[in-house]
């Protein structure tokens, strides 16, 4: 899961990123209203969280550009203003959801979760293909054939449910650095190449017919053999 926070009062801003680090939310933040807007435009994030009062561009107008650009991105607003016009105002702007400052912790990672649920997207607990099954919850990997599992790290189940989300088709290797990375890592294609491989490997430990086929130059694709 990708956060992207704009928040131009630095300690809160790396504090909101320290909590939702430690529960394993890739996080990029950035502390000015047209860089929150660059950053946002990537579409790579799954929720936003958008101070109101900031530098170049407020968070109101952030929004506004975001929905007028068709961009669905849910947007927690984030108020140190406790008064009805702005909760209306952010909302009339788009935002799906605002917390007034001071808030606790668990009401951000809550909301952040009902946000990110409301994508309508189904959160599954296990997604299937061909032979093999990803569980989620536990992040294993296991094959409906050969009942044998394996646990995946926390990239490797990132880059897997990629590779599940479009099987058949090439993704390339700049989307899995943006998704898996982040938008403005340090991480190239040798990277990815490690992860495929061990991904490769561990396909190969449970014996599915899955495989991830190199696309020259391309990227990658998931296909099963049977
Ligand atoms: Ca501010």
């Amino acid at each position: 899961m990708n956060i992207l926070i704009v928040e131009d009062e630095k300690r809160l801003a790396d504090a909101l990123s320290h909590i939702l680090l430690e529960q394993k939310y890739m996080v990029d933040v950035v502390y000015d209203g047209a860089e929150g807007l660059d950053y946002a435009l990537s579409e790579i994030y799954d929720c936003i969280i958008l101070d109101i009062m900031l530098p170049s561009i407020n968070g109101f107008d952030v929004c506004l550009e975001l929905r007028r650009k068709k961009i669905t991105t849910p947007v927690l607003m984030l108020t140190a203003k406790d008064t009805i016009s702005d909760k209306v105002r952010g909302l009339d702007a788009g935002a799906d959801d605002y917390m007034t400052k001071p808030f606790s912790p668990e009401e951000l990672l809550a909301r952040l979760r009902v946000l990110t649920r409301r994508r309508g997207e189904v959160i599954l607990d296990e997604i299937k293909y061909g032979d093999i099954t990803l569980h989620l919850d536990q992040s294993k990997l296991s094959c409906d054939k050969s009942l044998k599992n394996i646990h995946l790290n926390f990239k490797e189940c990132e880059l897997l449910k990629m590779f599940l989300a479009k099987p058949d088709v090439i993704i390339s290797k700049q989307d899995i650095i943006t998704k898996i990375w982040g938008y403005d890592s340090d991480a190239g294609d040798n990277n990815v190449e490690a992860y495929v491989s061990f991904l490769r490997k561990k396909l190969a430990f449970v014996e599915s017919s899955v495989e991830i086929i190199s696309a020259k130059k391309l990227g990658y694709k998931l296909t099963s053999k049977v």
